[in-house]
């Protein structure tokens, strides 16, 4: 696959929601030479900015991951975690996961407890620490831990833990570099904490004040029984959100998207979830409102460490973001 070894560098970064930094640095050192300005703002979002005298226009990729994060150190050297964003435990499970500074660790269940019952009480994270003493020198109360599984190639599919949200984030890179020079003032924004309430989406919004804004993240592909709750499938082109439970995109903009992924022959389809949402419901109702879309990569087993897609979604996704940067848009009047 041809974006794979970046795929994995990007994965190899520490990101989980709040503690971004590690994965941003690598993205700017990846789109500088694409960009007229790229800056980080408080929260840490990522702004690469490039240049146009037309109207504003912002694409958004939340650069978190779900995680664990350490709340308390037992005598035995066991470790305690929380959830950072929303983990679905029997999914994580027996699972490696991976501190900042390399520290490895497995996710184990009470022996008291059955797995049908779990809770995050009954978990420890096992990092092989005798005593509390000894994980002391190696973990902190407050750490954050991520997924540490692979990322691999499936046939023509790609699974890993992160392709929520670290697909999009290549998405909008690849995108980047395809741009030459562009009539719209373009702003790719790589967003921090969406995980746990769209939040780096509503400081960036708030500051850059767009005219049209996508926001570029995963979406749930059917699995075995869930066409009730969604209606992407993987291979089935670039997914055009329509609504998720956080947006219901501006009309304008779905009908914008689908008239140049069906001129420019990119296969597509509509996205229409129920559960889940994305950095477009926060960036939408930003000031006086945003005209705002969805361009989404379908994605089975969302959350969980084993997140699939396949590589000609991605391609897809990618040349839909190219051809809006590119198509010369109208300066929105605000107060028609
Ligand atoms: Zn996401």
């Amino acid at each position: 696959m041809e974006y794979f070894a970046l795929l994995q560098e990007l994965n190899e970064c520490h990101a989980p929601s709040g503690n971004e930094g590690e994965l941003a640095n690598r993205l700017a050192e990846l789109a500088r030479p694409y960009a007229d300005e790229c800056y980080t703002d408080t929260l840490g979002n990522l702004i690469v900015h490039k240049k146009g005298r037309g109207p504003k226009l912002l694409f958004a990729a939340h650069m978190d991951s779900i995680g664990l994060v350490v709340t308390h150190i037992e005598q035995d050297g066991y470790l305690r975690i929380g959830k950072i964003g929303g983990q679905a435990l029997h999914s994580i499970l027996h699972t490696p996961f991976r501190f900042q500074n390399g520290t490895m660790g497995v996710l184990v269940l009470s022996e008291k407890v059955k797995e049908k019952d779990l809770t995050m009480q009954d978990l420890y994270l096992d990092i092989g620490a005798k005593t509390k003493d000894e994980a002391e020198t190696r973990v902190q109360i407050g750490d954050t831990a991520v997924s540490s599984m692979p990322t691999f190639c499936m046939g023509s599919r790609i699974s890993a833990p992160y392709m929520d949200n670290h697909i999009s984030c290549l998405v909008l890179l690849e995108a980047i570099k395809r741009l030459g020079t562009t009539e719209n003032d373009l702003y790719f924004v790589f967003t921090v904490q969406e995980e746990v309430g769209l939040r780096g989406a509503k400081t960036a919004a708030f500051q850059i004040e767009p005219d049209y804004a996508v926001a570029v993240d995963i979406t749930s592909a059917h699995e075995p029984d869930s066409k009730f709750q969604c209606s992407s499938i993987l291979g089935g082109g670039a997914a055009i959100k329509v609504m998720d439970a956080s947006v219901i995109c501006h009309p304008q903009m779905v009908e914008l998207l689908t008239q140049l992924a069906t001129e420019q022959g990119i296969p597509h389809q509509k996205d229409v979830i129920t559960l889940g949402g994305t950095d477009a419901g926060a960036i939408h109702v930003s000031r006086q409102g945003v005209l705002t879309g969805g361009i989404c990569v379908p994605c089975r087993y969302i959350h969980s460490p084993v997140e699939t897609v396949e590589t000609s979604d991605v391609e897809s996704c990618i040349r839909l973001v190219h051809a809006l940067a590119k198509e010369p848009l109208q300066t929105v009047d605000k107060r028609s």
